[in-house]
């Protein structure tokens, strides 16, 4: 399988600085070609919205993700975000749940800044996840052959990088493809694949950030692709390749880096082939190494938060193995789901869905 290659090589995951990277009326392009200024496009989506907003304005907007940690906003951001907000807001785009700054931005950037593009890929966004019932999967989704599934196909979350982020890790080379349709189908897999997205918005990402006290908003993903060539191609492998790589475009802005390791001589022609259709800016935060990559690895992570078998001092042995444990802040039992509520709410009252016993919270603050 071929999840997190396709999970996080998007096309539209250019970046994971998640500090200020804005540039004063820079020239960008928008998907017909033409250009303008960024502060041109907030300005008119302000002036449209104005009457709006008047209309039908929400209580406030008030974003305490940065504010609890007090990092520093860059205002043309926030400009642009509250621009959206109440583009959204005046067109009953923005149900409560997605009232979420740091998501705004994460769709404003992959769209370089254009409202009008922003706003239809958040409409794309908001149909899937009525048609998905990404909404609700958290809650009412059980993926219950987790086990099996990770006897052929060993992946998950564990730990977190230096910036404190959370590190994805596929063992891609060890797969079996053919057991892992025997104990699973490609429908239930996604799924599974949406409501790990959904928890990691959900709960690893406000844990990572409390823990690091920085916004968390991208994670690391580590790829072992071992003997994986061309052969491994087979019609179900693509088939869930295409099925993955739709919902990626769902979750923009959310990979910062990707390291695939162990990469020998059938891997790299595959990754010449596939590396063709990426752009620029997410082929660069895709690094494929050889067999020595431990060196590269502990630069960005912690010899403690790395598993063995990739060069790390973990091993999680009261958990049955790193891919079995989910270690990280998301797990740390004085990261109260409260925490996890102030950190995320961004309304007085919302339903937020936390930690692992998949049940709706009610948040208070
Ligand atoms: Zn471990």
């Amino acid at each position: 399988m071929s999840g997190a290659i396709q999970r996080n090589s998007l096309p539209e995951f250019p970046g994971c600085d998640e500090r200020n990277t804005w540039h004063t009326d820079r020239e960008v392009s928008d998907e017909e070609g033409t250009s303008r200024t960024w502060k041109k496009s907030v300005d008119n989506a302000s002036t449209k919205t104005t009457h709006s907003r008047e209309k039908k304005s929400r209580k406030k907007t008030v974003y305490p993700d940065s504010l609890t940690i007090g990092e520093a906003q860059d205002p043309q951001e926030v400009g642009a975000v509250d621009a959206l907000r109440q583009a959204l807001i005046a067109d009953n785009l923005l149900p409560e749940i997605l009232d979420d700054y740091h998501m705004m931005l994460r769709y404003l950037k992959a769209r370089n800044f254009n409202l009008e593009s922003t706003k239809n890929m958040w409409i794309d966004m908001l149909q899937w996840r009525k048609d998905f019932g990404a909404n609700s999967i958290l809650e009412d989704y059980k993926f219950s052959e987790l086990d099996e599934v990770l006897q052929y196909f060993l992946q998950g979350y564990h730990g977190i990088d230096k910036e404190g982020r959370p590190v994805y890790i596929e063992i891609l080379g060890q797969a079996d493809p053919k057991k892992l349709m025997r104990v699973t189908t490609i429908e239930r897999y996604v799924k599974y694949y949406v409501q790990e997205y959904e928890r990691t918005l959900a709960i690893r990402f406000p844990a990572c950030s409390i823990a690091a006290g920085r916004h968390v908003a991208s994670s690391t993903t580590i790829i072992d692709v071992q003997g994986v060539g061309l052969r491994n191609l087979t019609k179900p492998v693509i088939e869930l390749i295409r099925r993955l790589q739709q919902i990626n475009s769902n979750y923009p802005e959310t990979l910062c880096q990707m390291f695939i390791v162990n990469a020998g001589p059938g891997f790299k022609m595959l990754w010449n082939m596939v590396q063709s259709f990426l752009e620029p800016k997410a082929k660069s935060k895709i690094h494929v190494l050889g067999t020595k990559f431990k060196s590269t690895l502990l630069e960005v992570i912690d010899a403690s938060e790395l598993p063995e078998f990739l060069g790390g001092s973990c091993n999680c042995a009261e958990t049955g193995g790193c891919m079995r444990s989910d270690k990280g802040p998301w797990r740390d039992p004085h990261i109260t789901k409260e925490d996890v509520c102030v950190h995320r709410n961004h309304s007085s009252k919302s339903t937020t869905l936390v930690a692992d016993h998949l049940t709706p919270v009610e948040c208070r603050h």
